[in-house]
């Protein structure tokens, strides 16, 4: 009888040996597959990380059709706000935004007998104003028009004749334009205000004004120093009572009771906080 171990050893031994065998395989295999794996996963990862770098670079260098464009940058050189207080094509009555400012404007000169005397109190008080000068006086006086430009005050235009009243659009046209020609040569300012003579503030006035790119200028506070029967005091009354911010006072040349006024009215208000501008400090276009 053959002995069992010997054979039952060379069967398990050759068993032992088969389930090696496949073990050895499996390992294999199974390190294949890690080693696969391995590869994908890097591949995914390294995929993410590319996606992932994509937006940030999206995010860094947006598609050229989604950069915002370019903002204007205004022009150093252009002093000019774009815009004023009062759009150009409305008439200016006051400038509340302006705040505690107030603007002296002056009609119907210049004056042979007072506009040195005006000038000369302005001066000594240091405030600039604007002066709504008429064409003929500006013709009499060239002179004195330089010297009120001269001495830094605003000047603007009252018309030629100081009357278009039931004219037409082409005669104020001229009105305005041969006042403007006129100032122009004598203060070397851009005329860009015009008041109507007696405050006729026609639609006719307003339209003509814009054909001619300037801007009709009233006012909001009237003491009606042309009254004879009026006085210093009265003045001064009157104007303090219908002052608001941004206030434009309507005065005018050639009275001595406005001249007499000028002195204490300037202080008082002073006084009370207010500031003397011109008309276009006060628009914020200077
Ligand atoms: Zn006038």
């Amino acid at each position: 009888m053959a002995p069992l171990i010997p054979i039952g050893f060379n069967v398990h031994s050759r068993g032992v040996r088969i389930t090696a065998f496949i073990v050895i395989l499996f390992c294999q295999l199974f390190i294949i597959e890690l080693l696969l794996t391995a590869d994908s996963c890097s591949g995914y990862y390294q995929n993410k990380q590319h996606q992932k770098s994509g937006k940030q670079q999206a995010v860094k260098n947006p598609p050229l059709s989604e950069k915002p464009e370019k903002t204007e940058i205004p022009a150093q050189s252009d002093p000019k706000p774009k815009n004023p207080a009062v759009p150009r094509d409305e008439i200016v009555w006051s400038v509340p935004s302006a705040g505690k400012k107030v603007a002296l404007t002056f009609d119907d000169g210049p004056s042979k007998k007072y506009t040195m005397k005006y000038l000369g109190l302005l001066r000594e008080k240091q405030v600039r104003a604007t002066f709504f000068l008429i064409g003929r006086n500006v013709q009499k006086n060239p002179a004195l028009t330089a010297l009120i430009a001269g001495e830094g005050h605003e000047i603007a235009n009252h018309t030629y004749d100081h009357y278009i009243k039931k004219m037409s659009e082409a005669v104020i046209k001229d009105q305005i334009s041969r006042t403007s020609n006129l100032l122009k040569e004598w203060t070397q300012q851009e005329i860009k205000y015009v008041r109507p003579p007696g405050g006729n503030n026609s639609i006719k006035m307003k339209s003509v004004a814009a054909e001619l790119d300037m801007q009709v200028v009233m006012w909001n506070v009237d003491p009606q120093d042309w009254n004879e029967d009026t006085t210093p005091a009265k003045i001064i009354t009157s104007i303090k009572k219908q002052l608001t911010p941004g206030s434009i006072i309507v005065l005018h040349e050639g009275k001595p009771q406005t001249l007499k006024a000028l002195p204490a009215l300037i202080d008082e208000l002073r006084q009370d906080g207010w500031d003397f501008v011109t008309v276009s400090e006060l628009l914020g276009v200077s």
